[in-house]
């Protein structure tokens, strides 16, 4: 073979060769014998079998290529265990030998080091089967998490179902021992100034109470997607008026002073009138509590131009609303560190009206400046036909 051609394959490639006869006898052998003891010179005249053993078993695809039916076969990679105990890796090509005539006289044994080939191709083998592995754990932990997120599920819609129920008797109880409390009012003919302040005092706690129950109770209605309104044509004003009047022993309290006027004639709503009574009362116990005594409270209403809509408005001259905190107001337990200052809340009260609003397709805004007042404006959906009555169920999920 070309000198030049096999040292710059030797150098290049890590290639070597052997060549053999028609009997398969070594008549030629050149290369790095170093790294393939078969190149050695002194193999020359051995037969094949003996000097590359690899070999043994593929004799008829040897005598194809002597036959000229195959004009070459490569194998798989051979392991050798090199002389610094790491694995060689060798891959072997038999090709024909052909003559100056062109007849097949013999073959060409290549063996080529692709030791790094070969490793290479193993680490990515590697690679690829850990990262198969990491993905199949990742399926099974995220089938893990959607099992524990649907477990966690029920058991939320389960501690839900069991506030709500316990919410539900205590509310009853309370009405009870409230109505009780009337009725022993009542029955006390004289009752000293002390008694007085005592029952006073119990029926503000009882009010109190009820309120939080209250509260809790939309809360867990609002995370079970039941909160429900029952809409029907509603007159407002006198509405309003009943709220006002309830709210007179804290208006009171504060010496407010707090005026209802209608700026223009007001048709009928449609909405629930409970859940409008519960907004009214939620704004006014506000603007009652964020006053400091003697502030004044206007409370209006108002029907739009376009006939479709009325405003109410509940306007305070207290202590006002920071503008970085206007978008947060509604949203859970949010609660403005003055607010705290004032008086007592769990910071549910707009968020649980601002929900309701929106059950009722309405909307519901504030404009306000510290120490300057504000003004909560709701805008409800005024009752086209003359009764409706409907069922709107808001699923808040
Ligand atoms: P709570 O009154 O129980 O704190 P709300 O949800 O009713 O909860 O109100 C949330 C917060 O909005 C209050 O804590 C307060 O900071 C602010 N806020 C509500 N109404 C007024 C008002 N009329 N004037 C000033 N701040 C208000």
């Amino acid at each position: 073979m070309n000198n030049t051609i096999v040292q710059h394959l030797e150098r290049i490639h890590q290639i070597s060769y052997l060549i053999t006869n028609a009997e398969f006898c070594v008549t030629e052998a050149q290369g790095n014998a170093e790294l393939f003891a078969e190149c050695a010179p002194d193999n020359i005249g051995r037969p094949l079998a003996d000097v590359v053993p690899e070999l043994i078993g593929i004799e008829a695809e040897l005598a194809a290529i002597m036959k000229g039916e195959k004009e070459f076969i490569c194998l798989d990679t051979i392991n050798r265990d090199g002389q610094d105990g790491q694995v060689t890796y060798v891959r072997m090509t038999e090709l024909a030998k052909r003559n100056d005539d062109g007849a097949i006289d013999g073959i060409i044994h290549l063996l080529e080091d692709v030791s790094d080939d070969e490793r290479l191709r193993q680490e990515i083998t590697q690679k690829h089967n850990e990262s198969q592995l990491l993905q199949r754990k990742l399926s099974n932990s995220n089938l893990e998490l959607r099992a524990l997120n649907a477990e966690l599920a029920q058991s939320n819609d389960l501690h839900s179902l069991l506030v709500s129920m316990a919410t539900h008797e205590i509310r009853g109880a309370l009405t009870t021992v409230q109505a009780y409390l009337g009725l022993l009012e009542g029955e006390l003919t004289l009752p000293t100034p002390q008694s007085q302040t005592y029952l006073e005092r119990m029926e503000q706690g009882l009010d109190r109470l009820r309120k939080l129950i209250s509260t809790l109770l939309d809360m867990m209605l609002i995370e079970l997607g039941q909160l429900e309104i029952l809409l029907t044509a509603v007159e407002l004003p006198p509405l309003i008026e009943e709220t006002i009047e309830l709210l007179q022993p804290q208006i009171v309290a504060k010496a407010h002073t707090v005026t209802f006027h209608m700026r223009n004639e007001i048709p009928l709503v449609l909405c629930d009138q409970i859940r409008v009574g519960q907004i009214v009362d939620n704004l006014l116990s506000n603007a009652i509590k964020y006053t400091p005594e003697g502030g004044e409270i206007q409370v209006a209403l108002e029907a739009e131009a376009d006939g479709d809509h009325i405003l109410l408005t509940v306007a305070d001259t207290g202590i006002g609303i920071a503008p970085e905190h206007l978008d947060t107001l509604f949203t859970r337990f949010f609660r403005t560190s003055e607010a705290r200052q004032h008086g007592q809340g769990f910071g549910l009260g707009l968020y649980i009206v601002h929900v309701l609003v929106e059950l009722h397709g309405g909307k519901i805004w504030v404009e306000s400046q510290p120490n300057a007042g504000s003004t909560f404006t709701v805008q409800l959906p005024v009752a086209k036909s003359e009764i409706v009555l409907n069922r709107a169920t808001f699923l808040l999920r």
